[in-house]
């Protein structure tokens, strides 16, 4: 304030009247002229001015700042409605999300929230579960399970489990629970995601079911078979050597070829639950594939106990079993390997499998233990195998004909065709090789076919060429596996329809243990054949277990003599009973006799008198090449 200032004249208007009434007031005990002085003093007047100043800036402060708290509490309004609406639309996301979810306290798990979605999957009331833990949610979990998600929980991270749980109604479920750190009302919860992965890892069962069992049988596959016998060498140890069972069925080929597909796979299911009832719960039994089983005995079994374990498993098969309303009788043949130093899974099935091969060499229904000759024996038998395969599109097979001769005046009545095979490195491998191998791997139905085809052929051209002079007939060796063959009657049909050959001019040799081996199913066979107007032998007679009975029904034509009988016949003393006594049958059954292997003249001649009027040996021609049989036709007299 400044003594400068204007004095206000004494009577004009205060120029502070609110400020001038305030002065009086609290002047007022000193008198209306105390006022009225002060109020004149220009320098009470000038602090009077500036107080006046000061109140009216703080006015116009005081709008300003009213205005900006009006304009930020709009903004605040319009920021809380759009927190609202983002929360409800929050709300919205977790309670109508279609995937349950759950919050709950990190520490104790007790359930706070839960979505519609985990309402209707977990299949209790929202209050009976807001009373639950997450443990509880899903009873039958593990404490682990709790465990980690309760520490994920403390320790606010994220985490993901598959929880195995039982379901309100009881049902075994599956869940994976994911686990997140958020708020829920104003404290750190867990919000859970539960995805459902029940079917989804059902099916994931499924698939490895289907991935390491056969489809079949549900028995192990080769792949778990493997696998399991890998462990059992890696576990090697304390425990007995692994020790591997192969069984190979017999007589399966032809229930599935004479009674349909349909019956084959009953027939396996059949086998293997038998297998399954013969061994123990510890014992690993798989299909290999086709009829093939394997047994990988419990590493608890006593060594030596194999050879037992396979003779119950023959005696299993040995019963009869009822598919498709029929009785049928499989047997087996089982290899047995144990494990030797350095040997993988691979070798110890290899070796089973040799093992079986040589059991089912030495006759079927048996069992034999490996050793290190079958192996290379297989190793020649599998290359032999895989030449064999080609070998009549190489062109190495050929028929060699032997003639068939009437005793007495020497004439050729009929050839029978021989298969030859002309391996380019072993040279000649002789049948008794050969067509086993053939047998087992069903080749034999090619070489079969390709024998009968030829034999035809060549039948039919010495008929063109050599007239009256050509063998009456030709005879072909058929095996067992190829009269089991579905096709087989009809590859005869078609053969002879393709040469013109008459069915008298075809004899079909099949060997007496063949016919014997399932008689019922064989004798349908040949009268089909028989239909063609065929004739029918019975190959290397004597040598089986002929039924009289059965040898009666069969529609068979020819009995021809084993070798074994004709050795004998011009000794004396047993020899000749034996052959009088297949005479005297043949003769009551109307059969023709051959009899085969004559060397000697004596044979031949004791042979006539017994008897027997046609004949075949080395006496009388050696098997040779279709020309070389030709020449001999063409030179001698008419047959
Ligand atoms: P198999 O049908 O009994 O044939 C007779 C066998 O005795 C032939 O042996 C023949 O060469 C031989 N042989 C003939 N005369 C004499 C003789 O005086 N002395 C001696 N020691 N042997 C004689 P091969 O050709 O070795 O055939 C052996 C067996 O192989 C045949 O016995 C037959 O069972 C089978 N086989 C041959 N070719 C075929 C074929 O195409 N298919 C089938 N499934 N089997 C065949
Ligand atoms: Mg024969
Ligand atoms: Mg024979």
């Amino acid at each position: 304030m400044s003594d400068a200032a204007t004095p206000a004249p004494p009577h004009a208007p205060p120029r502070h009247p609110m400020l001038a009434r305030q002065v009086r007031r609290h002047l007022a005990p000193g008198g209306q002229g105390a006022a009225d002085g002060l109020l004149a003093n220009p320098a009470v007047l000038r602090f009077l001015d500036a107080v006046d100043a000061a109140y009216r800036d703080a006015d116009r402060e005081g709008v300003v700042l009213s205005h900006s708290l009006e304009t930020m509490s709009a903004e605040l309004l319009a920021r809380q409605a759009q927190l609202r609406r983002s929360a409800e639309a929050y709300r919205l996301l977790f309670e109508r999300n279609p995937m349950p979810m759950l919050v709950h306290a990190p520490d104790t798990l007790a359930l706070l929230a839960a979505n519609d979605a985990a309402v209707a999957h977990y299949g209790w009331r929202r209050e009976e579960l807001l009373a639950m833990t997450l443990a509880e949610l899903h009873a039958g979990a593990t404490t682990a399970d709790a465990h980690a998600a309760r520490e994920a929980g403390a320790e606010g991270r994220a985490y993901t489990a598959e929880w195995h749980y039982r379901s309100r109604a009881g049902e075994p479920r599956c869940a994976e629970l994911t686990g997140h750190g958020i708020t829920w009302e104003g404290a750190p919860a867990r919000l859970v995601l539960a995805v459902d992965v029940t079917e989804r890892r059902g099916m994931e069962a499924r698939l490895r079911q289907q991935a390491f069992h056969d489809g079949l049988t549900g028995l192990a596959n080769r792949a778990l078979f493997t696998d399991r016998v890998e462990h059992a060498l890696a576990r090697g140890g304390r425990a007995a050597p692994p020790t591997v069972l192969f069984l190979d069925l017999d007589g399966f080929k032809r229930v599935n070829d004479s009674l349909g597909h349909a019956a084959g796979d009953e027939l396996l299911r059949q086998v293997a639950g038998r297998l399954v009832a013969t061994l123990r719960g510890g014992d690993t039994v798989a299909r290999l594939g086709g009829d093939e089983f394997a047994v990988l005995l419990d590493p608890v079994t006593p060594e030596g106990a194999a050879d037992e374990v396979a003779g119950r498993v023959l005696a299993a098969l040995g019963v009869p079993i009822t598919v498709a309303g029929r009785e049928v009788r499989v047997g087996g043949s089982v290899g047995i390997a144990t494990h030797r130093p350095g040997a993988t899974a691979g070798d110890l099935l290899r070796d089973a499998d040799a093992a079986m091969y040589a059991a089912k060499a030495g006759g079927r229904g048996r069992a034999a233990r490996f050793d290190p000759e079958m192996h290379r024996r297989a190793v020649e038998r599998l290359e032999l195998e895989a030449d064999l395969r080609h070998a009549a599109a190489r062109g190495e097979l050929r028929v060699a004909y032997q003639p068939v001769c009437d005793l007495a005046t020497g004439a050729v009545r009929g050839v029978e065709a021989l298969a030859r095979w002309e391996h380019p490195r072993h040279g000649a491998v002789p049948p008794s090789r050969f067509v086993p191998l053939a047998e087992e791997t069903g080749l034999i139905e090619d070489v079969g076919r390709w024998v009968l085809g030829q034999a035809c052929a060549d039948l039919a051209a010495w008929r063109a060429t050599l007239g009256d002079r050509a063998p009456g007939y030709v005879a072909v060796n058929v095996s067992g596996r190829q009269l089991d063959a579905a096709g087989f009657v009809d590859d005869v049909r078609g053969v002879l329809a393709a040469t013109g050959l008459p069915g008298h001019a075809l004899t079909l040799e099949i060997t007496e243990s063949v016919i014997m081996r399932d008689a019922d199913a064989v004798l349908g066979r040949l009268r089909a054949l028989k239909a063609l107007g065929v004739l029918l032998a019975i190959d290397d007679f004597g040598t089986g277990y002929s039924s009289l009975s059965y040898l009666q029904q069969f529609p068979v034509d020819v009995l021809k003599i084993d070798k074994s009988f004709v050795d004998h016949v011009a000794v004396g003393g047993g020899g000749a009973v034996l052959v009088r006594t297949i005479v005297a049958l043949g003769e009551s059954l109307r059969l023709r006799l051959v009899a085969e292997g004559i060397e000697h003249p004596e044979q031949r001649n004791a042979l006539r008198a017994l008897g027997c009027g046609t004949g075949q040996g080395f006496l009388l021609g050696r098997p040779g090449p279709a020309p070389d049989l030709a020449r001999r036709l063409a030179e001698g007299a008419p047959a």
